[in-house]
C-alpha cells in the first residue's frame, strides 16, 4: 500500500485541507506541503475527517481499515487520491456527517463535541502510526494546531516509537474542554498537570502538542520569536519557552500552480507582467459596482475576527475614500464586524459578506493593494497571494507579515527591494498614515510600477521551506531510530 514508491512515508493530520475544506490558512498549508515535500523525498499522506463534502467530493474512495468504536460510534478509515494528494478519510458519521463549516453549526456556534470529534482524529493518526494499516507505517507525523495536538499524547500512550512535529498556525484557538471529558477522550490521568496537558483546570488540546510533540514549529521565524512573549503566547508563552531548544519558525508558501495569474482559470483575463492587471481591474471595480475614482483599489480578503484588524481599518478608510480610493471587502465570521462593515457601505466602498474562493482570486487580480492590517498574523496568506498578483501588500508589522514585506521606505525604494507597505505600531491612526503614502505611492507611476514588479518577482513559493521541513522530519525520524537501537 505504499502509495508512492521511492518516497518516505510520513503522516499529516489537519482539520481542513484545501482544495477540498477549507476556512482559512491552514488548509491551503495542508494542501500544498504534499508537492513540496514530494521534492524533498518525503511522501506525505493527509488524515482529514469526512465531512459530507469531503466524502461527496471522493465517490472512488476505498476502505483500508475499520474501527468499531471511534470515541461513540464505528469508523472507517478510507484512502483517495484528489487534487494530487494523497489522502486518508476518517468517516465516522457520528462526529462529522452534519451540515456547517468543520467547525460551527449553521447559527456560528462551536460543535458542542468538537472535543470527541478532534480527540478521535488524533487518535486515529496515532493508530495508523502505531500499524493501523496494513502495509504502510509513516516514519514521522505532523500534527497542525489544536485539532490535530492531542495525537503527541496518544503516540506515546500507545508506544508507537513514531516520532511527531507539532506545527502551531495559530497560538489563538487551544482546543479546551474540562477535566471531567479525561476518560472520554481516553487521556491519561497522569497528563493532567500544568507541566502537561492541564491549563487552568481544563484539558487544553494544544498545549497538549506543545509539550509531548518531539519538536514544535510555527509558521513563521517572527512568529516563533513572538510566541514566547506574554502578548503573544496566549497563556503558553512559557511552555514556548521550555520548549526553545525544538522551537523553529519555518515560513509558509504558497501553491504557485494553483496560484498564478498566467494559468488562473478564475480570471477572464490572466496576465504576467503588472500591466496585465488593467482588465481584472476594470472588471473587479464592475463586479462591485463601484467606479473609479482615480485612487488606488484597495481591499480585504478575510475571516473577520478581532485577529484581522479590520476594526482598524473601517475607521482608516476615508482617507482612502477621500483621496479617491476605493476599498473591497469579501469576508466572513465575527456578526458584529460583518454588521460594521455591511453600514460602512458607501459609494467608496464596497462590501461582499460571504466565502467565495474564486472571487478571492479575483480580488488579487484586480485590486492595485491588499490590506492587511491584523493585530498578529502568523504567517498571513494573503499578503502572498497579493504579491504573486501584482496587488502592493499594506500590513502590520508583526508575525509572518514582517518577514514577507519589505517596506518601501526611502532606503528601500532606493535600493530597488520595496515590496509593499508596513504600519508599526498598528492603531487606526497609523493605519491611516500608511493608505496616505500608499496613495502618494501610487500616484507616483514609476515607483509604483517598480513596487509592483518586485512583489511578483518575490520569493512566495515553498523554494526555501520545504527542505526546512524535510531536514526536520530527517531529524525527528533519526533520532527515533536512534531510541530504538538503543533500547534494551
Ligand atoms: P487565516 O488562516 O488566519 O484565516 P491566512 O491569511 O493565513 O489567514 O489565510 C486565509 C486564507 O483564506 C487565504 O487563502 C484567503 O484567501 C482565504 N479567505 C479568507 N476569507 C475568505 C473569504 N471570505 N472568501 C474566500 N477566501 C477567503
Amino acid at each position: 500500500m505504499v502509495v508512492t514508491p521511492g518516497l518516505r512515508p510520513a503522516l499529516g493530520v489537519a482539520s481542513e485541507c484545501a482544495p477540498l475544506v477549507k476556512t482559512g490558512g491552514l488548509a491551503d498549508v495542508a494542501g500544498a506541503l504534499p508537492a513540496a515535500l514530494a521534492r524533498q523525498g518525503w511522501g506525505l499522506r493527509t488524515l482529514i475527517p469526512g465531512y459530507p463534502g469531503v466524502l461527496a467530493a471522493l465517490p472512488r474512495a476505498r476502505e483500508v481499515a475499520q474501527v468499531p468504536d471511534m470515541f461513540g460510534g464505528p469508523a472507517r478509515v478510507l484512502a483517495s487520491h484528489a487534487a494530487g494528494l494523497d489522502l486518508l478519510v476518517l468517516d465516522a458519521p457520528h462526529l462529522f456527517d452534519r451540515p456547517g463549516t468543520p467547525y460551527w453549526d449553521a447559527s456560528g456556534r462551536d460543535w458542542p463535541d468538537n472535543d470527541a470529534r478532534f480527540a478521535a482524529l488524533s487518535w486515529m493518526a496515532a493508530r495508523i502510526a502505531g500499524g493501523g494499516l496494513a502495509g504502510w507505517r509513516p516514519e514521522v507525523v505532523h500534527l497542525h494546531d489544536w485539532q490535530a495536538g492531542l495525537a503527541a499524547v496518544y503516540l506515546r500512550e500507545l508506544a508507537t516509537g513514531v516520532p511527531c512535529l507539532m506545527t502551531v498556525h495559530n497560538m489563538a484557538f487551544h482546543g479546551l474542554t474540562g477535566a471531567g471529558r479525561l476518560m472520554a477522550l481516553r487521556l491519561p490521568d497522569h497528563g493532567f498537570h500544568p507541566e502537561g496537558f492541564e491549563f487552568f483546570g481544563h484539558i487544553n488540546a494544544l498545549k497538549a502538542g506543545l509539550v509531548w510533540a518531539d519538536a514544535v514549529s510555527t509558521v513563521s521565524p517572527t512568529y516563533a520569536r513572538e510566541l514566547m512573549r506574554p502578548e503573544f503566547g496566549m497563556g503558553l508563552d512559557g511552555v514556548v519557552r521550555a520548549r526553545a531548544a525544538d522551537m523553529s519558525g519555518i515560513l509558509n508558501g504558497i501553491d504557485t500552480e494553483v496560484w498564478n495569474p498566467a494559468t488562473d482559470p478564475h480570471l477572464a483575463r490572466p496576465f504576467t507582467t503588472p500591466r496585465g492587471k488593467a482588465a481584472n481591474r476594470r472588471a473587479l471595480l464592475a463586479e462591485f459596482a463601484l467606479t473609479d475614482g482615480g485612487g488606488p483599489v484597495c481591499a480585504v480578503v478575510s475571516r473577520l475576527s478581532e485577529q484581522k484588524g479590520l476594526d482598524l481599518l473601517l475607521q482608516a478608510a476615508p482617507v482612502l475614500t477621500d483621496r479617491g480610493g476605493r476599498l473591497i471587502l469579501l469576508g466572513a465570521g465575527d456578526r458584529g464586524l460583518e454588521n460594521a462593515w455591511l453600514a460602512a457601505a458607501s459609494d467608496g466602498v464596497a462590501v461582499r459578506i460571504g466565502y467565495d474562493e474564486g472571487l478571492s482570486h479575483r480580488i488579487y487580480a484586480g485590486a492595485d493593494a491588499i490590506l492587511v492590517p491584523s493585530r498578529f498574523e502568523p504567517c498571513g496568506l494573503t499578503q502572498l497571494y497579493a504579491l504573486r498578483y501584482g496587488a502592493v501588500p499594506v500590513v502590520a508589522l508583526t508575525g509572518g507579515l514582517a518577514d514577507t514585506v519589505i517596506d518601501a521606505n526611502e532606503a528601500a525604494l532606493r535600493a530597488g527591494v520595496a515590496t509593499g507597505l508596513t504600519v508599526h505600531p498598528l492603531s487606526a491612526e497609523t493605519l491611516a498614515h500608511a493608505l496616505q503614502r500608499l496613495c502618494d505611492l501610487y500616484a507616483d507611476a514609476p515607483v509604483w510600477s517598480r513596487l509592483r514588479a518586485n512583489g511578483m518577482k518575490a520569493p512566495v513559493g515553498w523554494e526555501a521551506s520545504a527542505p526546512a521541513y524535510g531536514a526536520l522530519y530527517s531529524r525527528l525520524a533519526q533520532a527515533a531510530r536512534a531510541r530504538d537501537t538503543a533500547a534494551p
